[in-house]
């Protein structure tokens, strides 16, 4: 078989870890009404690295995640992945360039917001097949091994009120994956789930980190950050107070704002 004849592997990540960078934002700003809601935010996730951003309720960081891929539209700032074209907000955003931009990540939302009359696998292939026109016995090969993977492969023709939330949760990463995007963004993945559902749903994204998935997470899990995490940004009040790995963050913070919000916390 020839290297072009050789099926694309659906559970290898795009991305490798290395040291080019993926996405760059650089200056995001957002407000809704009079209420700035990011207040300049930089970020730069290289391939394969995990970024996980932390905070207090309402310091921005769901709109950071919707900002990255499109569903919310920046004030201002620059948008770049891999170098490309920069999508300049403050200037004209081009509705192809947004697609463009949307293409690149997928998001894992804090309620799965699984199509409640599809199956299983209808739900995972649908935004491969509606919207990436990926051939319709391809996406269901794709979608199965990704259930195997995750260890969902016999609820395939199961509706999602039969499954439990962490099932479900699991279902929207698998529904993420089969996108096959450059970039994870999880928002507050486990915080609707019962406690005892949060670590099913966790490991499945620690051994997509650990497989050198690129990821920013929205999580309130600090040991889940710690274990995972490349480089923590705690934010509040719209911007980033302080960024840096996690081991020296979480025990020896350097703002006492992030000090205050971790003795809450942890
Ligand atoms: P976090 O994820 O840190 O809790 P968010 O990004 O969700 O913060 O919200 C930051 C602020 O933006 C909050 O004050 C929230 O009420 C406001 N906000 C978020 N989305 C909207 C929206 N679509 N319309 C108006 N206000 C919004």
């Amino acid at each position: 078989m020839s290297p072009s004849e050789i099926p694309a592997d659906p559970l290898a990540p795009r991305a490798t870890p290395d040291d080019a960078v993926l996405l760059t934002a650089r200056g995001i700003r957002k407000s809704f009404g009079d209420n700035e809601v990011l207040r300049s935010i930089d970020l730069e996730v290289r391939r394969g690295e995990v970024v996980v951003l932390i905070g207090p309720s309402g310091s921005g960081k769901t709109t950071v995640l919707r900002s990255l891929n499109g569903l919310e539209t920046p004030d201002a700032g620059i948008l770049s992945f891999d170098g490309g074209p920069d999508l300049d907000f403050a200037a004209k955003v081009t509705k192809q360039g947004r697609l463009a931009m949307r293409d690149r990540s997928a998001m894992v939302f804090q309620q799965h917001n699984l199509f409640p009359h599809m199956t299983v696998l209808e739900n995972v292939i649908e935004g491969p097949v509606r919207v990436q026109r990926v051939p319709k016995a391809q996406a269901i090969a794709d979608a199965e091994a990704l259930l195997e993977r995750v260890g969902l492969a016999e609820k395939r023709d199961a509706y999602p009120f039969a499954l439990s939330g962490g099932q479900q949760q699991r279902v929207g990463i698998v529904r993420a994956l089969a996108l096959k995007p450059d970039l994870l963004l999880f928002d507050e993945p486990t915080s609707a789930l019962d406690p005892e559902l949060v670590g099913e749903v966790l490991k499945v994204i620690k051994e997509l980190a650990d497989e050198g998935w690129t990821m920013v997470v929205v999580t309130h899990e600090l040991g889940f950050a710690r274990q995972v995490a490349d480089e923590v940004l705690f934010m509040d009040g719209g911007v980033v107070v302080e960024r840096g790995a996690p081991g020296s963050m979480f025990t020896n913070p350097r703002e006492a704002r992030t000090r205050q919000f971790l003795d809450r916390i942890l």
